[in-house]
């Protein structure tokens, strides 16, 4: 497998995308990147990938995952992709249904994450096109078993927010 080809041509389909019509940076003076001390958690590989380009990103490693640290900028075709589909995530539940929403992370950062408004409301095409590439995503076991193991901890989170 070519891990490097493969997140190409994901980030090739997905950098383009964004949650609303205009920047929602200027709603919260790009909130979620002022908070990059926190690190983004990679998919299985990407690291792979934004290796193989000229960034000036910090990936840590460990056995169960790889997270990356940021300066606050980057180049807008090198966000990794839990930055563009923020606050969406792929939720992967153990029937194998696949479904994207809001990330409790963002519950604290992204005015995104409420629907008070209705000018905030996401795209319907950023889903769908979030959804058909993680459709994709998901015949490759390993992204598979991480989205497992993500949602069943982000569910854990959310319970115990309650
Ligand atoms: S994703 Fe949320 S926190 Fe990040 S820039 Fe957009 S509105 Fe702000
Ligand atoms: S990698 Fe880029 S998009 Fe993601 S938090 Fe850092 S500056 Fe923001």
């Amino acid at each position: 497998m070519n891990w490097i080809t493969y997140y190409k041509q994901i980030y090739n389909k997905i950098s383009p995308l964004t949650p609303l019509y205009f920047d929602c940076g200027e709603l919260c003076n790009e909130k979620c990147c002022q908070d990059n001390g926190k690190g983004m958690i990679l998919l299985p590989h990407e690291d792979e990938y934004i290796n193989s380009l000229t960034t000036d990103f910090n990936i840590v490693k460990t056995n169960k995952m790889n997270t990356l640290f940021c300066t606050g900028t980057c180049k807008r075709n090198t966000r990794p992709i839990a930055c563009v589909i923020y606050p969406l995530f792929p939720y992967l539940y153990e029937d194998g249904r696949l479904d994207l929403h809001k990330d409790i992370r963002g519950k604290n950062n992204c005015p995104l994450y409420y629907d008070d408004f209705e000018e905030l409301s996401l795209q319907p095409l950023f889903r769908l096109k979030l959804f058909n590439v993680f459709n994709e995503m998901i015949k490759n076991k390993e992204v598979y078993q991480f989205l497992r193991m993500m949602t069943d901890e982000l569910l854990t989170i959310e319970k115990l927010a309650k």
